[in-house]
This record gives structure tokens, C-alpha cells and sequence, in this order.
């Protein structure tokens, strides 16, 4: 997965109509929407299809809710009936910052933040929440049988008050207990050694195409005895399950083609029974459906909310293929093997045949759970390591999102603050866009779709556990920068001159050490696992070209820049790092990954942090955006279906309550 990358300093040549792209900022968010091109032009068989997808993605919401947090669905609940029933002054300062903390809990899908995992605070007091709570219609809050509202508020006010209590939702710190730290809702009753053991021993009666272990399910101890609940159709989450369920056979009805279909009654089957050789069969299926102009992505599938990488989150991605842009990511998986075998891997690494690598660009049509309203630009799935080396990978690349990160940071000033001279904010200006889409396609098809284990050497999240999910995103952008000068990417129609490539290192080393920082608190570390990734490659090629001088610090009128001064060299060194990525990976070495994570990845240089936080507060852009989706209706009449029309909301709250009260399914 590939979330937004160089914090609002690309620039998109074409102009779309009057598309209003950013609708509102508040806290560190900016509210965004993006366009579905085409959709229109669909004919109704597939439009209609779309409309069952949504729905079914729609359905699946309130998962994500459950699984950051158990309080979290309720606390959804009480937000909204008080915004609905509340009989007090709507129009004061407190009230505004009541709905601001709503707003920041939608967009994080809960109390924590989405990105540093923190829980927030609402900037009012206690006090005040209580007396929201007193002036709303009291039966409609989410009552447990035969509690009392003074009982409700003594459960409910400390769960978003208390700055000791579940107060971090993914802890990734080494040396503690992940498990019992994290506040997400994985696991219960249960230490990290239990778990892991549990783990182990399932592993260890795999022949060598094991089930992603633990992906579905919630693991509890009951009475001494470990147990997982698994999410399914009469399991844990049913009621969500079952209505998903509703709209994914009806999805099923109307397929596209044999292959689509086939892969929906899998993932149909998959939802059912629970049984995750199934889900690795629905997976296959799903990869080798390459023709569809419709997608979806829906299941449980990223693992980055676990700290032991085990358990994974909903997520709904419904797309249309973009035919255009397609033709370029085709290029890239078409040439898959040319990559593999001019990367800077050892061979005893590389795949002697990159089998079924597809690739493409996709419009989305809605996204829901874990990737909306903050979504990926990019996707590579599916994640089982065996089958990814026995059947390869789907990648694509998002561009209406990627389109819509453009258009709203057209202007934002943040370039030209951070960037060095005028020649780098013009190389960036020129090629920033070619650059970033390309970036994207390098590293989904090649960086993720790279590589193999050695013999005997078992998945990443066993060998390299909490460090897994940064080194993964690293080999990815490792080997993306690594072909990002590569002569070939023009005789291949790929870029038009070197200098995309160019403004893509100069961006990528602005980015890795200093932009991204404006999402970190200053005095903290970095968590979350892209943002440890981009730190870990520019720190280390900055700290390993220092003799040679290939990238210099700079100060002009007190402010700190990063100069790129000799890309080929530089691009010596990302290939020199991605060999010993890519070596961690397939040996399985964890004592060298969590060494390079934790002296590059991890640490923040404070003066510069606390410097590139003022020069950022004075552009005011937030750090962070997500998106309103499109909505979907259905036109019917005489009992068949006559259109299904797409229109696009532009007020963030309003998709929200829509959403909790159409789709509230837990
Ligand atoms: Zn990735």
C-alpha cells in the first residue's frame, strides 16, 4: 500500500471544470473529494453492479470502528445523537469544538489518531461533554441494558478523557509488551507471548502454502484457554457480515464475466465460513480476473493495525479501470522481468520468473474502513507471501485520488518553502506530477512485486515481526528511486527526459527528512510504518554519501535545506540499500532490519523537527486529507432498474451522519 507521498508539493497540469477539490480544514485535515471520469458513459449493467458493491463496502464501515477500539462504535453512536438531538445553544464556541473532535473521530475512525495512533481530545471540558450528554434525547444514546445515563456517562466520559487510558491504538516501541499496550481490539486477555507462541505452533503444522494465520479474528483467553472469534457470517461482526453478504451476491448476479464471478463466490464463501484457505483461493481467483473494466477490493487485508502484523483491517476499494493510464502501468509489469533482473538484489534473491505480475490505474468510485475517509494512492495485493511468488500480484495505482491530492495542493507554497533554489522548485513544477505516478507504478508492480525468500526462510511478519511492514515499504520505494534514472524508463516511453527522475530524488530526500515531520508531534518519535520507511532511506543515503559529498545540508537565512549534488551516485546508494533490504527479507534477518529501522527509521533530529513545524505553520496546510466519496442512487421504476446516478456530496459531517445511520451496522 502506498498512502499520499510528498505532503501537498505536486503539481497537476490539466484543469479540470469548476471541481471544487477541498472543502474544508480543520485540526491538521483537509477534506478533499475526487471525480469518477466516465461514469456516465457506463452502461447500466455495470453501473448497477457498482451500486451493489457500494453498498456492500458501505455495509462493512463500522468493522473498522470495532477493530481500532471496542468503545469506538459506541462512542460513534453518542457523538451523533447528540449532534441530532441536542436541545442547547448549537451556536457557541463549545459546540464548535464538539463537532470539530466529531469530525477528527470520523476521520480516524475512532478516538485515536489515524496516522500517529494517539488518541485526541476534545478541546472542551468534561463538564460540558456531560451536559450534552444531559441535553440530548436520553433513550437514543447507546444504553446498555438497564444502565442508567449517570452510569453510561461514568463509562463513556473517561474513555475520551482520560489521557491514561487506551491512549495509544498500534504501540510499535521495542522492549514492551505490543499487545497489552495497543488499544486496538485485536486481541484480549492475551500477552504478546501467547500470542506469538499461538502463532508459532499453528505455523508450524503448514506445509508451504500456509493461511494468513490470525487474519480474521479477534484472539481472547476464556477461562485459561486461547481462543479466536472469528469474524464471519454467524461470527464475530455477523450482523455487518451478513448485510455485506446481501449486496455482494447480488453483485455476484450481474458479473462482468466468468472469472469475476467466480472470485466474488469465493469471497461470498470466504465471509460464510470464516476458512482462510478459501480467502487464499478467492485471492487467486481475484488475480487472475484481469479484464474486468470493474474491480473491488473487500475483505480483511492490511495487517498494519496489528503490531504483530497478524490481524487485519476491512477495507472496500470499488473501481473502474482507467483505461489511459492504464497503458502505462502495462508497461512497467510488461517489462517486470527487465527490472528483476537489472535490480541491484543479489541473484540468489531475485525471481528467476516474475510470474503473473498485472498491473493497472483505476478510478474509484467509493472506499470504505480502513482506506476512507484517508485512502492509498496506490495497491498491491493481495499480501500472502506464497502466493505471491507461486501467482505474483495485482497492482494499481489510484489516479482519481492521486488526481485529486494534485488539484488541492496546486498552490500550497510548501515547495517553494522547502525546496533549495528556483531550479528545484522548476524541475519539480515540470515533472512532479510524471514523476509521482510513476513512482507509484514502480513501486507497487516492481518494488513490491520483487524478490524472493530463501529455501526454508518463513514470511516476513514471522521473521521480521514488528520491523516487516516498514522493510516492505522500503524494498518498495528502494526500487522504485533505484529505475527512477535509469535510461531504460525512456527508451521504454516511460518518462520523457532524466529530470523526472531528478525532481523524484529531490522530493523523495525533502520529504524523508524534513516535510513529512509535520506529522509528527514535536518530541516524539516516528510510528507510523511509510513514514519510518521514507526517514530510514533518506537518513541513510544522506549519512552514507556524506565522504562523497552526494547530498549536502544547507543553511540559507537560518532556514535548513537537503541539496541533492550528485544523483548518480545517489542513486548508487539506494541500490546499495535495497541489496541489503531485499537480503533482510529473504534471509529473514531480523537483528540487521531492526538495526536499520531503529538507528534511521525511528529518531527525529529535534532542532530540525521544531524548525520544519514553524516553516510549516506558516503556510497553513494541514498535514493530513481524506475524502468525501461520491454518492451512489439507484433509479427505479416499474420494479427494473433504470439509471444509477452519481453525484458528489461537499459537506464532510453530513456523509458522516448519512453513513451512521444508513450503514450503522454493529
Ligand atoms: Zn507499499
Amino acid at each position: 500500500m502506498l498512502p499520499e507521498l510528498f505532503l501537498g508539493i505536486l503539481i497537476q497540469n490539466t484543469n479540470m471544470l469548476d471541481f471544487k477539490y477541498q472543502t474544508e480544514q480543520f485540526a491538521d485535515i483537509r477534506i478533499l473529494r475526487y471525480q469518477v471520469k466516465d461514469f456516465e458513459a457506463l452502461p447500466i449493467e455495470r453501473k448497477e453492479q457498482l451500486y451493489y458493491l457500494y453498498k456492500a463496502a458501505l455495509y462493512g464501515r463500522d468493522i473498522i470502528y470495532d477493530q481500532n477500539y471496542k468503545h469506538n462504535i459506541i462512542i460513534r453512536k453518542t457523538i451523533e445523537n447528540i449532534i441530532k438531538t441536542y436541545s442547547g445553544d448549537k451556536a457557541n464556541d463549545d459546540f464548535g469544538k464538539f463537532i470539530e473532535y466529531c469530525k477528527r473521530f470520523w476521520f480516524s475512525n475512532g478516538i485515536h489518531h489515524h496516522y500517529s495512533m494517539d488518541k485526541f481530545y476534545p478541546a472542551i471540558a468534561e463538564g460540558y461533554f456531560k451536559s450534552l450528554i444531559n441535553n440530548s434525547t436520553a433513550s437514543l444514546f447507546p444504553l446498555r441494558k438497564g444502565e442508567s445515563i449517570e452510569e453510561f456517562q461514568l463509562f463513556i466520559l473517561p474513555i475520551i478523557f482520560d489521557k491514561n487510558l487506551d491512549n495509544k491504538r498500534v504501540v510499535l516501541d521495542h522492549g514492551v509488551d505490543l499487545v497489552d499496550l495497543s488499544a486496538n481490539n485485536f486481541y484480549e486477555n492475551v500477552s504478546q507471548d501467547e500470542a506469538e507462541l499461538f502463532y508459532k505452533e499453528k505455523l508450524a503444522s503448514d506445509g508451504k502454502r500456509p493461511p494468513s494465520h490470525g487474519l480474521n479474528s479477534k484472539l481472547v483467553k476464556e477461562h485459561g484457554v486461547l481462543k479466536e472469534l472469528v469474524w464471519k457470517a454467524d461470527g464475530m461482526y455477523s450482523s455487518a457480515i451478513k448485510k455485506m453478504l446481501f449486496w455482494l451476491r447480488k453483485a455476484e448476479e450481474v458479473a462482468e464475466n466468468k472469472q469475476q464471478g467466480e472470485a466474488l463466490q469465493k469471497l461470498i464463501l470466504f465471509y460464510e465460513t470464516g476458512d482462510l484457505a478459501i480467502f487464499d483461493d478467492y485471492s487467486i481467483a481475484w488475480l487472475k480476473d484481469t479484464s474486468s473494466l470493474i474491480d473491488v477490493v473487500n475483505g480483511f487485508i492490511e495487517v498494519y493495525g496489528d503490531p504483530l502484523g497478524k490481524k487485519a483491517t476491512y477495507e472496500s476499494v470499488v473501481s473502474i479501470r482507467d483505461i489511459e493510464a492504464t497503458k502505462r502501468a502495462e508497461t512497467v509489469s510488461g517489462n517486470a522481468q527487465w527490472f528483476e533482473d537489472n535490480s541491484s538484489t543479489d541473484k540468489k534473491h531475485k525471481k528467476e520468473k516474475v510470474t503473473g505480475l498485472s498491473a493497472k490505474a483505476i478510478n474509484v468510485v467509493v472506499q470504505s474502513g480502513d482506506c476512507s475517509p484517508s485512502g492509498p494512492i496506490g495497491i498491491n495485493l493481495p499480501n500472502a507471501e506464497w502466493i505471491r511468488e507461486e501467482y505474483g500480484s495485482k497492482s494499481v495505482t489510484i489516479s482519481n485520488i492521486i488526481e485529486a491530492y494534485d488539484e488541492a495542493s496546486k498552490d500550497s507554497g510548501a515547495l517553494k518553502e522547502f525546496a533549495f533554489s528556483d531550479e528545484e522548485v522548476a524541475l519539480s513544477k515540470k515533472w512532479s506530477n510524471i514523476a509521482s505516478s510513476l513512482h507509484v507504478d514502480l513501486h507497487e508492480i516492481i518494488g513490491h512485486g520483487s524478490g524472493k525468500l530463501v529455501a526454508g526462510v518463513s514470511d516476513p511478519s514471522e521473521t521480521l515481526k514488528n520491523y516487516a511492514s516498514t522493510l516492505e515499504e522500503a524494498r518498495a520505494d528502494l526500487a522504485a528511486l533505484y529505475f527512477a534514472i535509469h535510461p531504460h524508463l525512456i527508451e521504454l516511453g516511460l518518462q520523457p527526459d532524466i529530470e523526472v527522475g531528478y525532481a523524484e530524488y529531490n522530493a523523495y530526500i525533502r520529504g524523508g527528512l524534513m516535510t513529512q515531520l509535520v506529522r509528527v508531534e514535536l518530541g516524539k518519535n516516528i510510528e507510523e510504518s511509510h513514514m519510518r520507511n521514507r526517514q530510514l532511506i533518506a537518513k541513510w543515503v544522506f549519512e552514507k554519501g556524506q565522504a562523497d559529498n552526494v547530498l549536502e545540508k544547507k543553511i540559507k537565512k537560518g532556514k535548513t535545506y537537503f541539496v541533492v549534488n550528485d544523483y548518480k551516485k545517489l542513486r548508487d546508494l539506494f541500490g546499495e540499500l535495497l541489496r541489503e533490504v531485499q537480503r533482510i527479507k529473504s534471509e529473514g534477518d531480523f537483528e540487521a532490519g531492526k538495526d536499520l529501522v531503529e538507528n534511521y527509521g525511528v529518531q527525529v533530529d529535534y532542532e530540525l523537527h521544531k524548525e520544519v513545524l514553524e516553516r510549516w505553520s506558516k503556510l497553513n496546510i494541514a498535514p493530513y486529507a481524506g475524502f468525501i466519496n461520491p454518492k451512489l442512487e439507484m433509479k427505479a421504476g416499474c420494479g427494473r432498474i433504470n439509471d444509477v446516478v452519481i453525484s458528489y456530496p461537499n459537506d464532510f459531517m453530513d456523509q458522516m451522519l448519512e453513513y451512521g445511520e444508513v450503514y450503522g451496522s454493529l
